[in-house]
C-alpha cells in the first residue's frame, strides 16, 4: 500500500485530516526518501494511545465502527505500523488535556523510547530513511526529483479536497533554495473551492474555466471544467473527488471525456475538477484499501449526472454538433459496408490506413488553444530537416487541369490539392477518385518522422531564444522536467529551473520555434509521469518527440495555400508511416470514383 514517499505521505495527510486538524505542515528531503515530516494541530494522540496508533488494526476510528465512513480517511488502521515497520520513525504528539507532549520513537517496527517532548497540540510524525531496509521497495523507487514531484502531485490532489486547510510543503534537501508551497486556508464558503482550484490549478484554469453544479436526487455535483481549448495529453488533469475524497475511477473520466464529445481533438483530454456530494450512506468504499476506488449505490445515476452536469454548463460554451458527420458516416458505412477509421474491408476503397481506433476518422480538430503555429511558413527550417519538400513543381492554381497538374496526377499517389474545408482538411484529386487529407494528423508525422530522424542523425537543431520564457508549469511538472532535463536538451529542448514550480526555456528545436512552449512542456510532463515506469530512455524519448511533433504541426484551423497543400502531399508521399499520425488515427482517407457512384447509386 504504501509504495512510494508519495504514498506515505497520503497517509500521514489524511490522518491530519481525519484528526480535525486546519493547519498542515510538510518537510521532506532527498525526495522523502531521507525525511519525512507532517506537522498537524489537530486533536493530538494521548500518552497511552501512542503506543496503540503504531500497532495492527487499533484504529480509533473501529471504535465506532467508522471505518466504512467515507468521511473519514483513514481505513483498517494499517497505514502507520506498515510506515513504522519500513523506516525510523518518532511520532510526537499532545492532546488538549495533556499537560505536556508524549513522543514514540520506533525502529522498524520495534518500539524504543516513550518520553516527555514539548509540543502544542497536535501531532508530528518524521520518517527517516524510508525503505532503507528493504531493498525490493528501494530499488522501485525513481531519482529524488521524480518522487518529488509525485509528492507535489500528491498533495495538490489532497488539497484540492480540503479549502479550509492551509497545507504548506517545504523541501529542505541540502543545496536547494526554494520557497515552501504554500496553500492558504479559505473559508469554507462555496466560493473556497474555486479558490483552491485556482491556487492549485493555476488561474488561467480557474478564470476560464465553466462552473458546473447540478443535483440529481441526492446527488449533487459541482466544480470547474475546463474549455474544450484547455486540452492536455493524459487524463492526469481529470480531478474527480467523493465526499471530498479524491478517487481514481477510469468510468466516470470516461464519461468525463464523452461529455467533451469532439469538442476535444481525438487521443485529447479536458481538464475539470468535479466534486460528488452524496449521503455517505450510497457510496461504498470498502472496495479499495486505499478508499482510492468506491461503488456507488446508484452508478447510472451518478454517470447520468456527470455526464448532463457537464454537457450543459459545456454547451454554453462551444459545441459543435456532430450528428450531421454521423449520418454521412453511417450512411458510407451503410452503402460501402465500410466503418471509418478501420482497416478497409472492401478492396474496391482504399481507405488509407489501418486505424485501431473506432468511430468516425476525423471529427473537428478545432484545436486551435495555442493559435496558428504556422509551420509550414518555416520554409527553410523544414527543408534542412526534411529535404527540399517545395521542390515539387509550383502547382497551377488553375481549376482546370493544366499540364503539371496531369503529370502529378499520374505520377503521385495523393494527387493534386484542389481545396482546404473548414481549415482543416485539403481534398486532392488523384487518378482514382480523391482523397481528404487531415492537415493536422498529416503533418504531425511527418514531423514526427522527420524528428526522430534529424536525432538518428545526431542533429535536432535548437534555437537559443533571444529572451528565455518564464514558464509557470506548477510543482510536480516542473520537478519531472527538471529530472529528466538532460534528456530533453538532448532533443533540443534546453530549460532551467527559476524558483519552484517554474521553468526557463533557453533553447528549443527549430521546428518547434512556433510552439506555444508552455503547453508543450505540460503535455511532456503528463507523458513523463504516465510512461516513468518504462525505463527504456528511448522509449521515453520517442514519447517526448511524439509529443513535440504535434506542438510543432500546422493546427487545424490554419489555411493553407494551394502550395502549402501540395507540398504537405509530395512529403506524405515521401515519408515513411506517414498514413498515421502518431496517435494511431488516420492521416488521410481515399474515395474511388467507384465509391462514390455508389453514394449517388450510379451503381
Ligand atoms: P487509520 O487512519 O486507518 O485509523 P492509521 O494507521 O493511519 O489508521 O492511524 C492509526 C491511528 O492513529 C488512527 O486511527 C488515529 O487514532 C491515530 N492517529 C494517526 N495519526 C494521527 C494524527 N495525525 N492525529 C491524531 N491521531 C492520529
Ligand atoms: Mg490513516
Amino acid at each position: 500500500m504504501v509504495d512510494r514517499p508519495a504514498s506515505a505521505i497520503k497517509e500521514l495527510v489524511e490522518n491530519a485530516i481525519d484528526a480535525e486538524a486546519k493547519n498542515i505542515a510538510i518537510t521532506i528531503s532527498g525526495g522523502g526518501r531521507e525525511y519525512i515530516a507532517v506537522d498537524d494541530d489537530g486533536v493530538g494522540i494521548s500518552k497511552s494511545d501512542l503506543p496503540l496508533a503504531v500497532k495492527r488494526h487499533a484504529t480509533s476510528k473501529l471504535i465506532s465502527d467508522d471505518v466504512m465512513d467515507i468521511r473519514y480517511l483513514g481505513f483498517r488502521g494499517e497505514a502507520l505500523p506498515s510506515l513504522a515497520s519500513v523506516s525510523r520513525m518518532t511520532i510526537t504528539s499532545r492532546t488538549a488535556k495533556d499537560d505536556c507532549g508524549w513522543s514514540l520513537a520506533i525502529n522498524h517496527g520495534k518500539e524504543e523510547t516513550l518520553q516527555p517532548a514539548s509540543r502544542q497540540k497536535g501531532t508530528r510524525v518524521v520518517i527517516d530513511d524510508l525503505f532503507a531496509t528493504t531493498p525490493a521497495r528501494l530499488k522501485f523507487l525513481k531519482s529524488d526529483r521524480v518522487e518529488t514531484a509525485h509528492i507535489y502531485d500528491m498533495v495538490k490532489r489532497i488539497a484540492m479536497a480540503h479549502p479550509s486547510l492551509r497545507f504548506t510543503l517545504s523541501d529542505t534537501t541540502s543545496g536547494k533554495t526554494r520557497p515552501p508551497l504554500t496553500y492558504i486556508a479559505h473559508n469554507n464558503t462555496d466560493d473556497a473551492w474555486r479558490l483552491r482550484i485556482a491556487e492549485v490549478m493555476g488561474d488561467g484554469f480557474a478564470k476560464e474555466a465553466v462552473a458546473v453544479d447540478s443535483t440529481r436526487g441526492t446527488i449533487r455535483l459541482h466544480g470547474l471544467a475546463g474549455l474544450p481549448t484547455a486540452h492536455t495529453s493524459q487524463a492526469t488533469h481529470i480531478h474527480i473527488y467523493v465526499n471530498n475524497r479524491a478517487i481514481r475511477d477510469r468510468s466516470l473520466v470516461g464519461v468525463v471525456r464523452a461529455a467533451y464529445g469532439d469538442t476535444v481533438p481525438r487521443g485529447r483530454y479536458p481538464q475539470a475538477v468535479l466534486y460528488f456530494t452524496l449521503p455517505p450512506g450510497e457510496v461504498d468504499v470498502n472496495v479499495h484499501p486505499t478508499k482510492a476506488e468506491v461503488r456507488f449505490g446508484d452508478a447510472q445515476a451518478v454517470r447520468s449526472l456527470l455526464i448532463n452536469g457537464l454537457r450543459g454548463a459545456i454547451d454554453q460554451e462551444v459545441r459543435t454538433t456532430h450528428s450531421l458527420g454521423n449520418r454521412l458516416g453511417n450512411r458510407l458505412e451503410n452503402r460501402l459496408g465500410v466503418q471509418f477509421g478501420q482497416a478497409p474491408q472492401a478492396p474496391n476503397i482504399p481507405i488509407a490506413p489501418p486505424a485501431p481506433a473506432n468511430g468516425y476518422p476525423n471529427n473537428s480538430h478545432n484545436n486551435s488553444h495555442n493559435g496558428d503555429n504556422g509551420m509550414y511558413t518555416a520554409r527553410e527550417e523544414r527543408s534542412e530537416i526534411t529535404g527540399n519538400i517545395y521542390d515539387s513543381t509550383p502547382p497551377s492554381p488553375s481549376a482546370s487541369h493544366s499540364h503539371d497538374e496531369n503529370g502529378i496526377l499520374a505520377s503521385h499517389p495523393l494527387g493534386f490539392a484542389k481545396a482546404q474545408f473548414h481549415k482543416t482538411y485539403v481534398i486532392a484529386e488523384t487518378a482514382q477518385g480523391l482523397a481528404i487529407i487531415d492537415q493536422h494528423a498529416a503533418h504531425e508525422r511527418l514531423v514526427y518522422e522527420a524528428m526522430k530522424a534529424a536525432r538518428k542523425a545526431g542533429r535536432i537543431k535548437s534555437q537559443v531564444l533571444l529572451i528565455p520564457e518564464v514558464v509557470e508549469a506548477g510543482a510536480a511538472e516542473t520537478e519531472m522536467l527538471m529530472a529528466h532535463s538532460d534528456m530533453l536538451g538532448g532533443v533540443g529542448v534546453v530549460i532551467e529551473e527559476f524558483g519552484r514550480g517554474s521553468l526557463l526555456v533557453r533553447e528549443v528545436p527549430v521546428l518547434l520555434a512556433e510552439a506555444n512552449i508552455k503547453q508543450l512542456l505540460l503535455d511532456t510532463a503528463a507523458e513523463l509521469l504516465r510512461h516513468e515506469a518504462s525505463t527504456a530512455i528511448e522509449d521515453k524519448i520517442d514519447h517526448i518527440l511524439a509529443t513535440m511533433s504535434c506542438h510543432g504541426s500546422v493546427r487545424a484551423g490554419r489555411v493553407l495555400n494551394q502550395t502549402e497543400m501540395n507540398a504537405l502531399l509530395r512529403d506524405m508521399e515521401t515519408t515513411p508511416r506517414a498514413a498515421q499520425c502518431n496517435h494511431g488515427r488516420p492521416t488521410w482517407i481515399a474515395l474511388s470514383l467507384a465509391d462514390i457512384e455508389h453514394l449517388f447509386s450510379r451503381r
